[in-house]
């Protein structure tokens, strides 16, 4: 009898144990500092939706304001799967140091991962690595040389390189985001088609859209200043060995609210970061005709 109960012990020890290794959290961290959207109001909202999924451990960096001394702004990438961006230096903030570039252009490259959150597609116009990362981008004084034009045109991705500004949106509205990809795990058991919160609908976005896939486009509205294109709405991307979650929606924590917009978010950072996605969809994630928030 001990020896059966020693033995169970042991037995109990070893199934434990691997799993206690396998709930290490994966650890993310949050960039913000400068930002024409209310980061200090964002960023909290962005680590609960990480954490709320049992994955990520999530620290926060904050940069020195628009015009400070980034002499100590050294964020320690590598210890990081995931590199959230919500920083944005529109309009007139600042760059970030050349080697902090550098070490963030070689995380990535190495297998980093990155979450390029709503305006942050708005940030860094002039560097190319961060502009091959995000693979669109809009505003800033970005044109044609950002690169093309990048929409969905009969069930296909397409590039217009007809000069012209980047970046753009109408009255932020509720809209129907409709999935392209549905065999991606980010999209995987999600609806085809799902009703998003009121939100910005970005539209007219350039830049290089390499290694590129669009996961879900929303319709761009002429009668809301829209395209009447089928817009890039969320994306993946790979730099190197690195990965990257692209949404474009997020405006605001009203936007941020919506079940839809949580789901993919957290499902995409877990993308971004193991390569793989373990979630389970929501049950309150929306439908086609009817958006579902969370208080
Ligand atoms: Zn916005």
């Amino acid at each position: 009898m001990k020896i059966l109960r020693a033995s169970l012990f042991f037995a109990t020890v070893f199934v434990v144990a691997p799993s206690l290794f396998a709930a290490t959290p994966v650890r993310a961290l949050i960039i913000d500092g400068q930002n024409n959207h209310d980061w200090k109001k964002t960023t909290p909202v962005l680590k609960k939706i990480l954490e709320d999924t049992g994955l990520f451990q999530v620290d926060v960096l904050t940069t020195p304001p628009v015009g400070g001394d980034f002499g100590t702004f050294r964020p320690a990438f590598t210890n990081y799967q995931l590199v959230v961006g919500n920083y944005n230096e529109y309009p007139k903030g600042d760059k970030w140091p050349l080697d902090v570039m550098t070490a963030f252009e070689q995380y990535m490259k190495n297998g980093g991962g990155y979450v390029s959150f709503h305006a942050a597609d708005n940030a860094f116009p002039e560097w190319p690595a961060y502009n091959q990362m995000i693979g669109i981008g809009g505003w800033l004084g970005r044109t044609e040389k950002s690169g093309p034009y990048w929409y969905y045109q009969g069930g296909k991705l397409v590039s217009d390189p007809t000069p012209g500004p980047a970046g753009n949106h109408g009255a932020r509205t509720p809209f129907v985001i409709v999935t392209r990809e549905p065999k991606h795990p980010i999209m995987q058991g999600l609806p085809e088609k799902w009703m998003h919160a009121s939100d910005e609908l970005y539209s007219k976005m350039r830049g290089p859209g390499q290694n590129m896939t669009v996961l879900a486009t929303g319709w761009s509205d002429p009668a809301n200043r829209g395209t009447g294109h089928d817009e890039p709405m969320l994306l993946v991307l790979t730099f190197g060995k690195g990965r990257i979650f692209h949404t474009t929606l997020g405006h605001d924590t009203e936007a941020m609210a919506c079940a839809g917009f949580i789901t993919t978010l957290q499902r995409g950072a877990e993308w971004a970061a193991t390569g793989k996605v373990t979630q389970k969809p929501p049950k309150d994630f929306p439908s086609a005709d009817k958006a579902s928030t969370r208080p």
